[in-house]
């Protein structure tokens, strides 16, 4: 017995971009699929689909993952510089009180777009949530309109659950 994850290829429609490349992609504000397009419209905004290929983004379920990951990351970073810094030096407290605050906040702000990014191109690459849909052909050249009824259509497995 077989168990298929994601909906069968479309003949039609362009290879998924592997997971590390879409992932990359996502991390830098572009589209996973393309690499062309912005995926984000504002600092946290996705766009409701590519601009450059038609990938549609607006089902996206990020979520509550990208925080959570970048306080992992941010903690880890801060809490061993702390460590590190505290426990070889001689700091006075109104630098440790300035540094180290200022230092997170920069980080997470700096880290949450990005992670974020990632995030989206990882659901991408593995056809979760709105990404369940065969993706639009690469080098079509035209934005995409008026194609309202494909996705549904075209998607046999992995929807809107
Ligand atoms: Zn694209």
């Amino acid at each position: 017995m077989t168990i298929e994850a994601f909906p069968p290829p479309d003949a039609a429609a362009a290879p998924r971009t592997p997971l590390a490349p879409a992932m990359g992609r996502g991390f830098l504000n572009r589209c996973p699929h393309c690499g062309k397009g912005k995926l984000f419209g504002r600092f946290l905004k996705v766009r409701p689909e590519c601009e450059a290929c038609g990938l549609a983004f607006a089902e996206h379920r990020a979520d509550d993952l990208p925080p959570y990951l970048v306080i992992f990351l941010v903690g880890h970073i801060v809490g061993y510089l702390v460590l590190e810094v505290e426990m070889g030096y001689d700091v006075p407290l109104w630098l440790s009180l300035t540094v180290w605050p200022l230092l997170t906040l920069v980080l997470a702000l700096g880290l949450l777009q990005p992670v974020k990014g990632a995030v989206i191109g990882l659901q991408y690459a593995f056809g979760m949530h709105g990404f369940g849909v065969a993706p639009p052909v690469l080098g079509a050249g035209e934005k995409r309109g008026g194609e309202a009824g494909t996705r549904a259509g075209d998607a046999p497995g992995l929807g809107n659950a």
